[in-house]
């Protein structure tokens, strides 16, 4: 068997472990304790701007927590990228609120303002306002923010800013992760930094934060008496972990960097290839290019390549899905132009980590070149 290609592995630096060590040695095993604190100031410096960092056990739960905070209850509608991972859509649910999809743009792959107007006209008209509006940084690409944000604003939706695929991404020199009423991150496993799991809600307002941290520690009033007055979650990060992340952010640009060259190597080697197609930024937007993509002329090339590249060993993944295409969201409303229909068909996640070497890229290209 050929060694392993992977599409996004954990990368190490080293020093995750004496942040660890530090856990251990003073006994801080637990949701809480110097690492958590020191992981989420490390954010709030990382990604300035005043924000606000609350460590959560996942991204998922930090989407959860910014819905229970915007008051999204049963019976709401929550409007939703449909060209994104399902991660971003499911809290929607857990609220017992109701998803409504909206298609994506060319230039950026994310939420498309047109579609999302029109999106928000129409369900006023039906009589109910959405309550919120989760937009997306697909695979670290910065959707189109100057004009998102105008819509939200004139509407008077707040934005939950799903930036789990863009820490290090930024529009204008400002960080994603900063662009929503409240944001958040993902430190999954194959994301551009881990905590093996993790997540963290990010928002300009302290009492946010606080709230977060409240109701993702079991919403306990008072640590005396264990009054409760509103249900409570167990989200919180746990001190161990946040070890790993402190360990993670001494590495970060980095990565980036790593990450933005990989995509610029495949594009350098690749591009006289004329049926391939790459996602170039649009102006004044910087990718953490968490995940290279091409795009293929169509269905059957992109299959054809995606089993070629897995017969090497090499692991290579479609785009996602879209919510609209799912199963489980077949009743949800869904303003749809075909454009994340077709990059779905054609469109293939190339290996990305910041732990590719250079021989691993040159084969990866060479077999690509020798499909077409
Ligand atoms: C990974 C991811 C999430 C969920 O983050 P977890 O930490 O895995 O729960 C949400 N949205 C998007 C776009 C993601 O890629």
């Amino acid at each position: 068997m050929k060694p392993k290609i992977w599409l996004s592995s954990p990368h190490m630096c080293g020093k995750e472990q004496e942040f660890i060590s530090d856990a251990f040695d003073s006994n801080w095993i637990a949701p809480l304790g110097p690492n958590v604190s020191g992981f989420e100031k490390d954010l709030e410096l990382y990604l300035s701007e005043g924000s606000h960092v609350a460590a959560l056990s996942s991204g998922t739960a930090a989407i959860h927590l910014s819905l229970i905070l915007l008051d999204v209850k049963s019976g709401d509608e929550v409007i939703c990228q449909s060209f994104t991972f399902s991660a971003s859509a499911n809290p929607i649910v857990y609220q017992g609120a109701t998803p409504i999809f909206i298609d994506s743009e060319r230039e950026s792959w994310n939420l498309c303002p047109e579609q999302l107007e029109i999106a928000i006209k129409d369900r006023i008209s039906k009589g109910k306002k959405p309550k919120a509006i989760i937009a997306v940084h697909l695979y670290g690409m910065p959707y189109n923010v100057k004009k998102i944000s105008k819509i939200a604003e004139i509407y008077n939706i707040p934005i939950v800013e799903d930036s789990a695929e863009a820490l290090g991404s930024s529009v204008n020199c400002q960080n994603c992760g900063t662009f929503g009423e409240i944001s958040i991150l993902s430190f999954n496993g194959n994301k551009i930094i881990t905590t093996s799991g993790g997540g963290a809600l990010v928002s300009k307002n302290k009492d946010i934060k606080d709230k977060a941290i409240f109701l993702a520690t079991q919403a306990r009033d008072t640590d005396v008496s264990y009054l409760h007055s509103s249900i409570g979650y167990n989200y919180r990060m746990s001190n161990v972990v946040a070890g790993i992340g402190r360990g993670q952010m001494t590495v970060l640009d980095k990565f980036v960097a790593k990450r933005r060259a990989n995509f610029e190597y495949y594009k350098k080697n690749l591009e006289s290839i004329n049926s391939l197609e790459f996602l170039n930024e649009p102006s004044n937007s910087n990718s953490n290019r968490w995940l290279s993509c091409v795009l293929t002329p169509n269905i059957e090339t992109r299959e054809a390549l995606r089993l070629l590249l897995e017969k090497e060993n090499i692991e290579t993944r479609p785009l996602w899905k879209p919510m609209h295409q799912q199963p489980i969201f077949k009743k949800a409303p869904s303003y749809i132009n075909g454009v994340s229909d077709d990059l779905f068909e054609r469109g293939l996640c190339l290996p990305s980590g910041s732990n590719l070497s250079e021989n691993e890229l040159d084969k990866i290209i060479s077999i690509i070149k020798s499909y077409f």
